[in-house]
């Protein structure tokens, strides 16, 4: 039976500041004990630290079959890359935008993803954008059809991706009821809707009250090093992400309409 590393659940349960706490404790408590990656990192210091070095994103290039159990290692050949993102993390942050519903959600990518639904009853299609790995235009054009097709059919779409890249398919969805969703990085967070990282996935999203509201049940995060963002995946097993850093300085506090964490991008 291999060791399971613990998630939490608690859906309907309020924020609790010591629940999250003891979240991220045993995240690193298990990244320490089973993933070769946090492990190295008390053999580099001679000693069992109490919690990780911050990593900085960059840095976790190349670096994932390191961050996966030992018990369950990473196989390039045998399963898809881990970084392609989780479909429950983009549903939670459309939650929180409030874009849920049942429009299907088109999301804009430079590669193809084998997904088309979003839970059980919403579909999902990609668009692929101008630069993404295609062998030529006319091909991008055609793998881009089915989820235009898809948004047609429902005469209504939730359109994700950065803002210049959803602009380039407004005028193929003009017909149609289309909300825009734009995400960006960290440093882009306060002019956006959804904060996603290339390593991360989607950690946080503007609510309703304005302010963009880190996904607490789903990460942690602490403030670090002069205000950089250390987020722990406190739901993903493989990789194990604890106290990675993606760029930016940000300030971390709760909301005042919802009380619970919400960031705050520093110029
Ligand atoms: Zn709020």
């Amino acid at each position: 039976m291999v060791a399971r590393l613990p998630g939490i659940r608690f859906s309907r349960v309020r924020f609790s500041a010591a629940r999250w706490e003891r979240a991220y404790r045993r995240m690193v408590r298990s990244a320490f004990s089973q993933v070769p990656f946090y492990r190295d990192q008390w053999v580099r210091a001679g000693r069992a630290l109490d919690e990780p070095l911050p990593t900085p994103c960059a840095d976790l290039t190349g670096q994932l079959h390191r961050l996966c159990p030992f018990a369950e290692p990473y196989d390039p050949g045998a399963e898809p890359s881990p970084w392609i993102g989780s479909a429950g993390d983009l549903r939670a942050v459309l939650v929180t935008s409030g874009a849920d519903g049942r429009a299907p959600v088109l999301e804009v990518r430079r590669a193809m993803l084998d997904r088309r639904r979003l839970g059980l009853s919403r579909r999902y299609g990609v668009l692929l954008a101008s630069g993404a790995k295609v062998m030529h235009e006319r091909r991008r054009r055609e793998l881009n059809e089915p989820a235009l097709k898809l948004a047609a059919t429902a005469g209504r779409a939730v359109v994700v991706g950065e803002r210049e890249a959803v602009a380039e398919f407004l005028p193929a969805l003009a017909d149609i009821e289309t909300r825009v969703v734009t995400r960006a990085e960290l440093t882009g967070a306060g002019q956006n809707d959804l904060v996603h990282d290339p390593y991360l996935g989607y950690f946080a999203a503007r609510a309703g009250c304005g302010h963009v509201h880190l996904l607490w049940r789903r990460f942690y995060a602490r403030v670090v090093d002069g205000g950089s963002l250390a987020v722990t995946a406190l739901l993903r097993r493989r990789p194990v992400l604890v106290d990675v850093m993606p760029d930016g300085v940000v300030t971390l506090s709760r909301c005042p309409v919802h009380g619970t964490p919400i960031l705050g991008v520093t110029p």
